[in-house]
């Protein structure tokens, strides 16, 4: 017992950090997309938008600040080890504690409302906030958590549509483009665009999230899915949306796809955008309490 409590206050104070970290800290992986994008745009309001995003950046890591006042929904992606020593009730405490210390400690902006009389419901926290994903690993006994901030601005531009499976790729294509075009400016592009395939409504919407938590670029480990990526990654670049949507050659950073079997008659596909402040932070804790910080995964 003394055990596990020690490892939930470590889980607690490693989901404080997390939080924090990935509002103030953007990734490499994302810093080298945003750079790449900067020396490939050839529109000047586009160019412009990208080079003030870069010094956006640089301004949070001078003084130590947000890289956006958008503080998000705290969502946590989890991979519990099936012989790691707290349960993932615990776990889940110990992330609502943490998210709401970083809010309370650093201070951050509360954006938890209830949802229907929209009052505010706490320091980021509320009914089943903070969302958290879980993946239950067999034969280890360890646990990988990684919090995923996400703004409303991307958030509002998500898709589900049961595409007609006879439609095939062409329909999964025709609705990803239609979904990012109708978005335009609004989920500020450029960002990683999200796309969950197959499993059910719910599981494809799932799957959207899922896919947006990844490094930037990286590629689905099944080949089919992962050509699939790059042909909408080229797709999406050429609408012409641009840097916020001001017009230009970067819509997306990424596509990133993950995909699930699913009923022959069904072909479910969901668009979950990230925002070009695609924050993410990670860390793994052993059985033993340590932690060690990660950007990588
Ligand atoms: S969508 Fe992203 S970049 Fe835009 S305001 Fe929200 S968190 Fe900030």
């Amino acid at each position: 017992m003394t055990v596990a409590t020690d490892l939930q206050q470590v889980v607690e104070d490693t989901a404080a950090h997390l939080y924090v970290w990935a509002l103030k800290d953007i990734p490499q992986d994302l810093r080298d997309a945003i750079a790449a994008a900067v020396e490939r745009e050839t529109s000047v309001p586009g160019r412009r938008v990208l080079e003030t995003i870069v010094r956006n950046v640089e301004v949070a890591e001078e003084r130590q600040n947000l890289v956006c006042q958008d503080t998000g929904i705290a969502v946590y992606a989890c991979r519990v080890g099936e012989h790691f020593p707290l349960h993932p009730a615990r776990i889940y405490d110990a992330l609502k504690t943490g998210t709401e210390r970083a809010t309370v400690e650093h201070p951050l902006r509360s954006n938890a409302v209830h949802t229907i009389t929209r009052e505010n419901t706490g320091p980021n926290t509320g009914h089943r906030l903070p969302i958290v994903h879980w993946e239950f690993i067999p034969d280890w006994d360890g646990l990988d958590v990684k919090c995923v901030p996400k703004g409303s601005g991307s958030e509002n531009m998500s898709f589900l549509k049961m595409c007609v499976p006879a439609d095939g790729v062409k329909g999964i294509k025709q609705f990803v483009l239609e979904s990012i075009v109708g978005a335009g400016g609004k989920p500020c592009p450029p960002g990683i665009v999200g796309v969950g395939i197959g499993g059910s409504a719910d599981y494809a919407v799932y799957l959207a999230k899922d896919a947006i938590t990844r490094p930037v670029g990286t590629r689905n480990s099944d080949p089919v899915v992962a050509e699939l990526e790059a042909e909408l990654y080229d797709l999406l670049n050429q609408t012409g949306i641009g840097p916020m949507g001001l017009g230009g050659d970067v819509t997306v950073l990424a596509v990133h796809i993950e995909h699930a079997d699913t009923h022959m008659t069904l072909n479910p596909v969901a668009v979950n955008y990230q925002c070009w402040a695609a924050r993410r932070a990670s860390a793994h804790i052993s059985a033993a309490g340590d932690v060690d910080l990660d950007r990588e995964f």
